[in-house]
């Protein structure tokens, strides 16, 4: 029998984890069975998924750079890269703002479910709003001086410092690409046959996937907010999420004009990182998987997706800059607060800005979010108000990431090879 293709696997297993976690809420001891029997195995399969994600990033992208021919097919691709992440990003927050000026969510909300709102989850929004005061109290260029790790065995200890990963991935490569063959043969053999290990190694992940998505699915569900908050809140819901379908349509199409991919062969094969994407909530735990699906399915070099994706992974956050314009203005429309158009220019800016900081891990658009609201003059504490559909629109947001980041790869690894 033919083997069911991944993406159905994982399918399949979040509508059993969907079904499952709904037939349990209807038990008084279901959702402690999920939590203390279930649960564990949705965390071991994102952890395991994370524990890869450091080396994959070391050895993709050192064997990236140092089989590149000479530095300026480097220069060529890195400006390539940012530029294309640049642009989808402001897309994303001008498709946000647009969508929210025109759907007006906030101004339906009621004046008591805004307090209920407000009472309910204050403690959870201060607990976000502390985390983010320490991002608006640095400096302009405390992001450059956060690039360049002081040590690079501290900075390989945290899953938070990708970007110093990625930099000295970046040095080591270009190094190694400076000095005689000779010498480099040595050790580009031992990154190359370490990259071949952890390809494998998220293969044999992957055959997992089904039962994790399984157990990360029931979880959710049985730790799901009540229904009612999410018809308080289904205006705002509906906007972010037309918003998130509106990128899809936006990628497609560029895909389409500048590659010529058909449409459905570019979904089919990204779909296994979509789904991931929407179980985790987190693009780094995902991103050994979008590494797998662009190269094998969609046809980019190793060499481009080892560059772009994991960069893409840590700074190009589409679904996240587009959440955080709706929120913005979703929370100002619900205050009664106008906001200009000189204010809503500083929501692109900040928007943009705060989704490049946020980490590619579940909640951290959020976080961020904080400095967008205090630019804007909005009330921080509004927060409150969107705590409780927050995780459904990550999951949601985060596929939109991924699926951005595979389209620019797609993208550069054409216009690479049209040069
Ligand atoms: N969870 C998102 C990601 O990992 C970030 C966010 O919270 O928006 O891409």
């Amino acid at each position: 029998m033919k083997k069911l293709a991944l993406h159905w696997q994982i399918l399949i297993g979040m509508s059993f984890g969907v079904l499952f976690g709904l037939v349990m809420t209807q038990f008084s001891f279901g959702k402690h069975v999920i939590v203390d029997w279930i649960k564990p195995f949705g965390t071991i399969f994102i952890n395991v998924l994370k524990l890869i994600a450091v080396p994959l990033i070391l050895a993709s992208l050192i064997k990236g750079v140092s089989d590149l021919k000479n530095i300026s097919q480097l220069s060529n691709m890195g400006l390539r890269t940012i530029i294309l992440y640049l642009l989808t990003t402001l897309t994303a927050v001008s498709i946000g703002l647009g969508i929210v000026n025109l759907i007006k969510p906030g101004n339906s909300l009621s004046e008591t479910t805004r307090t209920e709102l407000l009472n309910s989850y204050a403690n959870d929004a201060a607990k976000k709003q502390s985390v983010a005061e320490v991002q608006k109290d640095a400096g302009p260029l405390q992001a450059l001086v956060d690039l360049v790790p002081s040590n690079i065995f501290s900075a390989l200890q945290d899953n938070g410092n990708m970007l110093q990963v990625i930099f000295f991935a970046l040095l080591f490569g270009l190094a190694l690409v400076l000095i005689p063959k000779k010498k480099s043969k040595p050790v580009k053999d031992f990154i190359d046959s370490v990259n071949d290990v952890i390809l494998k190694l998220i293969d044999l992940i992957m055959l997992t996937a089904p039962y994790g998505v399984f157990a990360l699915l029931a979880a959710i569900v049985v730790e799901a907010p009540s229904i009612d908050l999410f018809k308080a809140l289904g205006l705002y819901t509906i906007t972010v999420i037309c918003g998130l379908a509106l990128m899809i349509l936006f990628y497609v199409t560029i895909v389409r004009i500048i590659t010529g991919k058909k449409i459905g062969n570019f979904l089919k094969g990204i779909s296994p990182a979509q789904l991931l994407a929407f179980s985790t909530s987190s693009s780094a735990a995902t991103l050994p998987v979008t590494m797998e699906c662009v190269t094998d399915k969609l046809d980019v070099e190793e060499e481009v997706s080892s560059f772009v994706l994991p960069i893409g992974a840590t700074i190009n956050m589409d679904g996240t800059s587009l959440y955080q314009a709706v929120a913005a203005v979703f929370i100002a429309q619900a205050f009664g607060i106008d906001l200009n158009f000189s204010a809503q220019i500083g929501i692109i800016l900040t928007a943009t800005l705060a989704s490049i900081g946020s980490a590619a891990v579940p909640g951290a658009g959020m976080v961020m979010l904080v400095i967008v609201l205090a630019q804007a003059g909005i009330p921080e504490a509004g927060l409150a108000l969107i705590f409780a559909v927050d995780r459904p629109l990550d999951m949601c947001r985060t596929s939109i990431n991924v699926t951005g980041d595979a389209s620019v790869s797609i993208i550069v690894s054409k216009l690479l090879k049209v040069k």
